[in-house]
């Protein structure tokens, strides 16, 4: 790809028509590169119309000009198509940069994007800077966390995905105007194309959480992760585990929180069993209202609580499940 240098795109993580709202948080970082090397903000979006709220939300949060690569309602899901559609994108505009979110899809659209077109890829990423000389570095931790290191790529576009919840998310402003590109010949290069397994999937966003009930190493097994999954679906949002959680292979890595795994911000986050080590805090710390509940008065998740119970995790979560479904029946 022969790229001119000035100009960002960022890819929309539109599956299945649901907008995961980290691929907004990208526009942030587009607008600020963009305008310090004078180019243009572009996105890609796989949508079913051109009409879609999906495209209005990425006018509003800064994206100029939009590819919309338009397919079925039922194609919505293709991994192939969206692989194609950021391909097609990257030929067609030539950026300096392409950003995608480093959410699961994305952790493993990228990859396969960057493999097709020869380019590098910077994974994970907390930031993406312009140096003294004018080239795009990009900040990832590296060696497990230890250190943090600043990379520059030499294949161009250079290529990064970002971790959720690093950018803030554009105010959104709808009488910004932008233009749709509206493109339709996807689906015939793909067509009769699935891949079943990772598009039946349905992905975990913490991200997009507003209630996240966090389970740490106080959880004595697997199975009893069901109690405090019951507690986040009544409040209408998601659980999330520590660092330890994940590497026992009891749950996978997208629910994991903290500096190793996602950087959340929900309204409420509930921390039951999790002793607040600084790579965790690193994850939750801008929630507004953290609950926790720990039987060692000392833990240092306290210092970050708003609200710190001291008790056994299954008490305190038993008896607010069961508040829970009294307050449900009572509204119901
Ligand atoms: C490079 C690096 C990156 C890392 N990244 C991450 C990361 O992204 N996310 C992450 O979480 N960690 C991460 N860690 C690990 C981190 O340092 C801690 O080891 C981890 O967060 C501890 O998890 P925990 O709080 O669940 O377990 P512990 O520290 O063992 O704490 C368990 C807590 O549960 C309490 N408890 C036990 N039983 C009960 C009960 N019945 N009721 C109530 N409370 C109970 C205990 O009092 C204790 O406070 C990373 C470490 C490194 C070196």
């Amino acid at each position: 790809v022969v790229t001119l240098g000035c100009d960002v795109l960022t890819y929309v993580e539109n599956v299945g028509g649901k907008l995961n709202a980290a691929s907004l948080e990208l526009l942030t970082k587009a607008k600020e590169i963009a305008a310090t090397r004078g180019g243009k903000v572009y996105s890609v979006l796989v949508a079913a119309s051109e009409n879609s709220q999906e495209i209005r939300e990425v006018a509003a949060c800064g994206a100029e000009v939009i590819l919309v690569y338009k397919v079925d309602e039922s194609q919505l899901h293709n991994y192939l198509l969206h692989a194609e559609a950021l391909m097609h994108a990257i030929m067609r505009v030539k950026p300096a940069l392409v950003l995608v979110s480093a959410t699961p899809w994305g952790r493993s659209l990228a990859p396969r994007v960057a493999a097709r077109l020869g380019l590098g890829l910077t994974a994970d990423c907390l930031d993406v800077y312009i140096d003294e000389a004018g080239d795009i570095v990009q900040v990832r931790p590296a060696f497990t966390g230890n250190l943090i290191a600043h990379i520059k790529t030499s294949t161009l576009p250079v290529m990064a995905t970002i971790r959720s919840g690093v950018f803030p998310r554009p105010k959104p402003d709808y009488s910004r105007s932008c233009e749709a590109i509206i493109r339709e010949e996807l689906q015939k290069h793909t067509s009769g194309l699935e891949v079943l397994g990772l598009s039946r999937r349905k992905a975990v966003s913490l991200s997009d959480a507003s209630v996240i009930v966090a389970v740490g190493r106080g959880l004595r097994k697997k199975e009893d992760v069901s109690l405090f999954g019951e507690i986040a679906r009544l409040l209408g949002g998601e659980y999330a585990v520590s660092k330890p959680l994940v590497d026992a292979g009891w749950f996978e890595k997208e629910r994991q929180v903290g500096f190793s795994g996602n950087i959340v911000k929900p309204k409420v986050y509930f921390a039951f069993g999790i002793s607040g080590a600084p790579q965790h805090i690193a994850g939750m710390r801008d929630s507004e209202c953290v609950i926790a509940a720990n039987t060692d008065p000392s833990a240092p998740i306290a210092k970050y609580s708003d609200i710190f119970v001291v008790g056994d995790m299954y008490e305190v979560a038993q008896r607010l499940l069961e508040r829970l479904k009294a307050l449900n029946s009572r509204t119901s």
